[in-house]
């Protein structure tokens, strides 16, 4: 029950309507007896800086950020963790003293879906789809988890030539190749990882995939899409056809969820409590 000692945290973003991260939230808090609230909070373009300001003032325990403003926030905070600032982006507000702590749980719940899932990336060659945001925070994992190799493929190769240069700077080793989308054959002839970080495929455009050529599919042996919406992307089912094992994104937003609200109540989610939250999840989007 609401009451004069809830605690109040939510999401900044727009749009944020389409967001799953109440449910992520008002179950954890229900099911760890906190008293606490999740809300989204729609914020007009130009009002980050009000916005967080606000929320401060108002004694908000946590934030989470959303598009477009990960990395507009960061001016209005007191200060941002390593990782977070490295890869420029910031989707978690954590209440301090004196103002907000950025944190960037996107890529530390990643490895998390990761590593339950039994997925390793210390030593692996991995092909990288993508060079927007999230693809970007992937390389930069990548490289803090000591990856061998990072073929990083995308349509605009200035964009994955950026990446590259920042990712290998940042960690002084040429751990990313850049290279063009349309140059996957020239991709070793080996085994590798595959980390789908385009936009391609995302519902209800759910056809589309950003590599159609079975021979590619042949050089995966795992394939972890970031899309979670459909449940199964066509980018899953070529992985699956040519024999390797396939993963949606559910489980990296479910994690950054939790980490989110491990940081926020200083608490840990059990496996189990995880486990109850995704059901949550997979029935929120129709699964
Ligand atoms: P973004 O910054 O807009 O980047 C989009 C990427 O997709 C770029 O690399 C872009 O290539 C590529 N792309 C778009 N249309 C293409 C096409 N027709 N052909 C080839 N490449 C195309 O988006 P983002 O924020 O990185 O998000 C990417 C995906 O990750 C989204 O689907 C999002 O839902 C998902 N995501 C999931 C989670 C999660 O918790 N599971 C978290 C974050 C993001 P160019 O550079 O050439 O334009």
């Amino acid at each position: 029950m609401i009451d004069g000692k809830t605690r109040l945290c939510g999401l900044i973003g727009n749009p944020v309507e389409h967001t799953m991260s109440p449910v992520i939230h008002n179950t954890l808090a229900e099911k760890c007896g906190h008293n606490l609230v999740y809300v989204p909070f729609l914020v007009e373009c130009g009002r980050i800086a009000e916005a967080v300001k606000g929320a401060y003032a108002l004694n908000v325990l946590g934030m989470n950020v959303t598009v477009p403003y990960k990395s507009d926030v960061i001016g209005s905070l007191v200060e941002v963790d390593e990782l977070a600032s490295h890869i420029g982006a910031v989707n978690t507000l954590v209440r301090t003293e004196d103002g907000y702590k950025g944190y960037n749980t996107d890529m530390t719940g990643l490895y998390r879906a990761m590593t339950s899932e039994g997925i390793r990336i210390e030593d692996e060659e991995i092909v990288l789809l993508g060079a927007g945001g999230a693809a970007r925070a992937v390389a930069y994992l990548c490289g803090a988890q000591k990856a061998a190799k990072v073929y990083l493929l995308n349509r605009t190769l200035e964009k994955a030539d950026k990446v590259a240069e920042e990712v290998n700077n940042a960690f002084g080793r040429e751990v990313i190749v850049p290279m063009l989308l349309t140059d996957y054959p020239k991709l070793p002839e080996r085994k590798f990882l595959a980390i789908q970080g385009t936009s391609v495929g995302l519902a209800p455009h759910e056809e589309d995939v950003v590599i159609e050529d079975a021979a590619f599919y042949q050089k995966i042996h795992t394939g972890f899409d970031l899309i979670y919406k459909p449940f199964t992307t066509r980018f899953m089912r070529l992985v699956r056809e040519a024999g390797g094992e396939a993963y949606n994104g559910l489980k990296m937003l479910l994690y950054q969820g939790i980490i989110a609200y491990e940081l926020w109540n200083r608490v840990e989610i059990t496996e189990e409590e995880a486990g109850l939250v995704y059901e949550k999840l997979k029935g929120n989007i129709g699964k």
